[in-house]
């Protein structure tokens, strides 16, 4: 392996930005968020905003093409490999050692490389770029993620939430008694696992995730001390979400979700809110259900089940997850786009939480 580049070619970013994150840095994530290598020849990447990235090229052997990889901190989730096209043999994502996350392109022929020219260049906080072929190449885009912040679908809440408007009046919280409750909302996915992709490319990690944060501000404003697992794109496992909940000891965990159908069928449509064991959780789910199921006229109540997902079973208080819609079903995903649905659903998640911490304190 030959270290190619020199530091001097590189514009290392290494801003440690006020990461407004609930949890502390994880060892065990990936700070690679998304990556594309486009029809132009440019690998783009997003990573976490502190990030110190490595890159390499090395020659072809008798078994591989050349290759160039980047070496990012944070351990990857899922290793994968997917298949090129055109100059691109394959992408891999792997983790060469603990605590590391590989992305490693391979060439088929290197004709039209000129790893002499590379540059990686950060572009911002979080986002690099580096040419590695030229455009006269066919080659189909290839990616996961959003690179840029600004394509993603859903932007999340800049200005104040001002749910009293209009006819509106009706999304007022009830007060809770004593201020000292403490809860845990979970946005599922996150980073490079999408979750469900629903019509018009709709994400469920973006819808969840402003759910959850306006969940988040309506319960604040009520006293209540609240935290999310992730309040941004970030490659989160499931484990580091259940051990950061267990070691917080909130009196509820709230997993927030949406749903796809097998076969992406439109007519599919509802709501389901699922708990693992005891009276609590299961009390917990009855009201949320209650709650998102009036504000969603028309969509199916699908009930509180019993469900064996791993941060409902995992965590040790009273713990449910939700699924606030399907995204792949034309009445819900026509709902879930809309900010002012995703306000009403948010609304309603912590008006069943106030109901519940109400009851059982
Ligand atoms: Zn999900």
């Amino acid at each position: 392996m030959s270290r190619f580049f020199s530091n001097k070619l590189f514009r290392y970013l290494s801003v440690l930005l006020f990461f407004n994150t609930a949890i502390p840095p994880l060892k065990s994530s990936s700070a690679l968020a998304a990556w594309a290598l486009k029809s132009n020849g440019y690998l783009e990447l997003r990573t976490k905003s502190n990030t110190n990235l490595e890159a390499y090229f090395q020659k072809a052997s008798n078994i591989y093409g050349d290759r160039f990889w980047i070496d990012f901190p944070g351990e990857l989730k899922t290793p994968r490999k997917i298949k090129g096209n055109g100059p691109i043999k394959e992408i891999r994502l792997g983790k060469p050692i603990t605590g590391k996350t590989r992305l490693v392109v391979e060439f088929t022929d290197k004709k039209n490389i000129k790893p002499l020219k590379w540059r990686l260049v950060g572009l911002d906080q979080n986002r690099w770029r580096i040419k590695l072929f030229s455009p006269q190449n066919s080659f189909k885009t290839i990616g996961e993620g959003f690179v840029n912040k600004k394509n993603i679908v859903i932007k999340t809440n800049q200005k104040p939430i001002d749910l009293n408007k209009r006819n509106y009046d009706y999304f007022r919280l009830p007060d809770l008694k004593q201020k000292n409750s403490f809860v845990i909302i979970d946005p599922g996915h996150g980073g490079p696992d999408p979750g469900a992709i629903g019509i018009g490319g709709i994400r469920e990690t973006d819808v969840v995730l402003d759910v959850s944060k306006i969940v988040k501000k309506l319960l604040s404003e009520k006293g209540v001390k609240v935290r999310l697992t992730r309040n941004s794109e970030i490659d989160l496992d499931l484990s580091p979400r259940v051990s950061y909940a267990n070691r917080m000891d909130p009196d509820i965990f709230v997993s927030i979700h949406a749903n796809a159908s097998r076969g992406k069928r439109r007519d599919v449509n509802g709501l389901e809110t699922f708990y693992y064991r005891g009276w609590r959780g299961r009390l917990l789910a009855k009201k949320i259900q209650k709650q998102i199921i009036e504000v969603s006229p028309g969509s199916p109540d699908r009930g509180v089940k019993q469900g064996r997902f791993y941060v409902i079973k995992n965590t040790r208080m009273p713990a449910v997850l939700v699924e606030i819609g399907f995204l792949t079903g034309r009445l819900d995903a026509r709902r879930l786009e809309k900010s002012i649905h995703r306000k009403r659903i948010a609304y309603a998640i912590a008006k069943g939480i106030i109901e519940y911490l109400l009851k059982v304190g």
